[in-house]
């Protein structure tokens, strides 16, 4: 991306490590700016960014940039869409196959030398129910690869997306239903006020016991001290965000060492496919904004 971004002429400063303060104090000198999920770009950033025009998210959330504000001041906002949808909704699948077969068990066991055959029988994923909550580009994908393992899909979405689930025989359900219901719960909406810790000490308590879930989504959704809570009951979970990135608190030690939840560090879109189209669509993105200024 960097290569690239040369090769059209910009002058680029690659800090990918920069702490907020360091920010804070150089973000006046550049025209645009790219950044991941980890940098906050809020009011204070945006207002000493004074030679700011564009903003570029390197990825689909934009739950950590002030929008609204950043547009108000003339200053563009650009992301990604779909350059992850492919690589997060097979992640979403490799865990719930880990958590359906207990696979981090397994795997881990044989390697310190065991062979414990007999003692981890898992579950199929065909016959059994997905719910999926937010029917977007990545719960629609996760539906189609469910759908081909032979499963039957619940979603609850705030549209109307029963025409979308058309092609996978889906039927659009609401929040309860989809958590009273289902066996594997996996969810895919946008950190939003609406959205923030929807998987909480109530809506949880519907989950079924011994069901599974699984978490690609933002930490936020889900109140950790709640799943915490809840999850002796739960079959296992399976999660790639958490409340904190990196775990370091008490609370999320409890959470990540429990050992019905597996964790991995936020690796979504972390595939040579996806980062090569978000490099591409991003600077594309970038130009298309710079064609107009
Ligand atoms: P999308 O916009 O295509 O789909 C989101 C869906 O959620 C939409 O259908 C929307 O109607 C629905 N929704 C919004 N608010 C809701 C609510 N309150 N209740 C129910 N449904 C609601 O987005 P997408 O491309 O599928 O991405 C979804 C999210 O996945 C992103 O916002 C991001 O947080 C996350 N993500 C994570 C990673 C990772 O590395 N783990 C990578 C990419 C994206």
């Amino acid at each position: 991306m960097i290569d690239n971004l040369t090769k059209y002429g910009f002058e680029v400063n690659y800090q990918p490590g920069i702490q907020r303060d360091q920010l804070l104090k150089m973000v006046a000198d550049y025209d645009v700016l790219v950044f991941r999920g980890r940098m906050r770009v809020d009011k204070e950033l945006i207002d000493l960014g004074s030679n700011l025009k564009i903003l570029a998210r390197y990825g689909v959330g934009l739950d950590n940039v002030d929008v609204d504000y950043a547009i108000s001041k003339g200053i563009a906002v650009v992301n990604v869409p779909t350059a992850s949808t492919v690589s997060v909704a097979e992640l979403t699948m490799a865990l719930i196959l880990s958590l359906f077969r207990n696979l981090y068990y397994v795997i881990h066991s044989v390697k310190t030398g065991l062979w414990p055959k007999g003692e981890f029988v898992g579950r199929e994923l065909n016959g059994k129910k997905l719910g999926i909550i937010g029917f977007g580009r990545i719960g629609g994908r996760v539906a189609y690869y469910g759908r081909a393992f032979g499963m039957k899909i619940l979603a609850y979405d705030v549209r109307n997306v029963s025409r979308e689930l058309r092609d996978v025989e889906g039927v659009q359900v609401d929040l309860t239903e989809l958590l009273s219901e289902c066996d594997v719960i996996t969810l895919h909406v946008p950190l939003t006020p609406s959205t923030y810790r929807m998987l909480n000490d109530k809506t949880l308590s519907f989950i079924r016991e011994g069901s599974f879930l699984t978490n690609v989504n933002r930490g936020e959704v889900i109140d950790t001290a709640a799943l915490i809570k809840h999850l002796d009951r739960l079959g296992g979970v399976a999660l790639d965000v958490l409340e904190e990135e990196p775990p370091r608190s008490e609370l999320m030690a409890k959470l990540v060492e429990h050992p019905k939840v597996i964790v991995t560090p936020h690796i979504g879109s972390e595939t040579v496919e996806a980062m090569d189209r978000l490099a591409d669509e991003l600077i594309h993105n970038i130009l298309e904004v710079i064609r107009w200024l």
